[in-house]
């Protein structure tokens, strides 16, 4: 079984802590089953970007066999390009790259933690599914509806890039590294495999459109195990940006709680409208008034990844 978290980048210290996620690991193993914590390789450079910067820093943060019980393994490989083309039926994609692992593993528990997003607005369980499961090549196509190119002031022509892109689009020019736009297939094996963070690309995707991609992205994530997947949305220490920002960030709203459900749109659904009711307005519209959550919700219904109706019941 899969558990798939969010380890929280370098001095963030506002995502799920491993002792809240200790009891759902033994809860798993009570029930014999056998837990791996799981995460994949961020687009951006940071101390997530591979899978060795991204273990340690998940043991930095406590996510320790350890303290846990349960080893970490990326779910993507060594850099973020171990993948699995999923088919889904889908209103942007036909296909969608999944981490391998995720793929293989026979049953998923998401563990997310709600904060408003730049891009997004919310980021949630939908957003944990979809771009935290996707490989690089995934992330991409979400992000990016463009192809990556050089940034020549970066570039120490080390040649690494040309050496790995599939389809030779990468020539020298000046020097410097190039890519030829109108060969380049968007695999972003460039990205990965580039020390000098000299392989840039557009995150320029309007917040509609990402939304949408996000969505079909955690369709084909839970595709091949519908049934055998689980939700927790930890509505606590809640914060404008992502687990993704570096630096601490200030709560922006009191605790809620922990939901609970079999249905990842129900309960980012349930999260926008406990938010809203407990604190006049949601997680995401008090992050990002200028930007609206529920279409990824809307979207997310639409291509049948689950329903925004849910029946809330307080334990
Ligand atoms: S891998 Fe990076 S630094 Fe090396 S040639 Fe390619 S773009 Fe330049
Ligand atoms: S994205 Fe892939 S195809 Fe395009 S230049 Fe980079 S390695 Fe080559």
């Amino acid at each position: 079984m899969a558990i798939k978290l969010h380890v929280g980048e370098s001095d963030n210290d506002t995502h799920v802590s491993p002792d809240l996620v200790k009891p759902i690991i033994d809860r798993v193993k009570s029930k014999e089953a056998a837990p791996f914590l799981t995460e994949t390789s961020t687009l951006y450079k940071g101390r997530r970007s591979n899978a060795i910067d991204h273990i340690i820093q998940a043991f930095d943060h406590g996510f320790t066999y350890e303290k846990l019980g349960a080893p970490f393994i990326m779910a993507d490989g060594l850099s973020g390009n171990t993948e699995i083309e999923v088919q889904i039926n889908g209103m942007i994609f036909d296909k969608v790259s999944i981490a391998r692992e995720v793929v293989f593993a026979d049953a998923l528990i998401a563990v997310s933690h709600p904060t408003g997003h730049p891009q997004m607005a919310l980021g949630a369980s939908i957003k944990n599914l979809g771009m935290g499961l996707s490989s690089r090549i995934g992330k991409l196509r979400q992000h990016s509806s463009v192809k990556p190119y050089v940034d020549a002031k970066a570039c120490t022509f080390c040649r690494k890039c040309i050496q790995w892109c599939p389809v030779d689009a990468i020539i020298e020019k000046k020097g410097k590294a190039f890519i030829l736009e109108e060969k380049c297939i968007g695999c972003g094996e460039c990205l990965s495999v580039c020390n000098f963070d000299a392989v840039r690309y557009n995150w320029g995707v309007e917040s509609t459109d990402l939304q949408k991609r996000v969505a079909e992205h955690a369709l084909g994530v839970i595709l091949n195990k519908r049934s055998h997947c689980f939700f927790f949305n930890f509505l606590i220490d809640m914060t404008q940006g992502c687990d993704c920002y570096a630096n601490r960030q200030e709560r922006n709203m009191p605790d809620v709680g922990i939901l609970a459900s079999s249905d990842p749109v129900a309960i980012d659904q349930a999260t926008l409208d406990l938010t809203a009711d407990r604190h006049g307005r949601s997680i995401a519209r008090k992050s990002e008034p200028g930007l609206d959550a529920t279409i990824q919700l809307e979207h997310a219904e639409k291509i049948g990844l689950g329903t925004r109706s849910y029946d809330l019941q307080s334990l």
